[in-house]
């Protein structure tokens, strides 16, 4: 068994669940007027849906909880906080997974006491069933193993994350790949070297 399993997630697998998100919504006969992106992992999802949907305005929070992949701090929090007046809207909050259900709970309060809309519903593409505090009110998938969804948009974070999670194991830049495969499951969509160079770049290696 892989130490945390990991899925690499495909471009067409994000435009498949985005879309079957909004198709589950329209069959739900929910119109918003305003899509509300939980950055940054809502971004992508939420710009799909609107197309699906035809919403127009599209804006966006950025909440903070898992700011190092598959480890996250205790309380999610709004960065860069501020009031709008959305009174009669319809809304929908997008984020790509539902993992604790912190902030897609905490965005909801958010919008709620900031923005104050008329409706508020919620929508992500995963939903891990067995650690969830809270269910969007619309899913693409359901996750019964927790797992680390590696996105598309995420291929660079993640992989420097997971190989400095092995290097503070005591892992070699020889044995890299093998115990990449190893620990998490997969191959690295992208090449280790690249990786090492960009940590290298960043001042993340010693
Ligand atoms: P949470 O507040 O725990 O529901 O998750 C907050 C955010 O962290 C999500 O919107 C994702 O961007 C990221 N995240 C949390 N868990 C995972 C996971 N298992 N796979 C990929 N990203 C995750």
């Amino acid at each position: 068994m892989p130490k945390i399993p990991v899925k690499v997630v495909t471009w067409d697998e994000v435009v498949e669940w985005s879309t079957r998100l909004a198709e589950t919504i329209k069959e739900d006969k929910y119109q918003p007027d305003v899509i509300i992106a939980i950055a940054r992992g809502g971004l992508v999802p939420a710009r799909i849906v609107a197309d699906v949907l035809g919403v127009m305005d599209v804006l966006s929070i950025k909440v903070e909880h898992w700011v190092e992949t598959a480890s996250h701090t205790p309380q999610a929090k709004v960065k860069y906080a501020y009031r709008l007046d959305l009174s009669g809207k319809k809304t929908l909050i997008v984020d790509d997974i539902t993992d604790t259900g912190d902030s897609v709970e905490l965005a909801k309060k958010y919008v709620s006491e900031n923005f104050s809309p008329a409706v508020i519903k919620t929508a992500t593409m995963q939903y891990i069933k067995p650690v969830a505090k809270v269910k969007p009110d619309y899913v693409a998938s359901i996750v019964e193993d927790w797992t680390w969804f590696m996105y598309p948009w995420n291929y660079w974070e993640d992989e420097i994350n997971l190989v400095r999670k092995l290097m503070n194991e005591g892992v070699k830049t020889e044995e890299l790949e093998k115990k990449f495969l190893e620990s998490y499951g997969v191959k690295p969509p992208v090449p280790l070297q690249k990786i090492l160079q960009e940590m290298k770049r960043r001042d993340l290696l010693s």
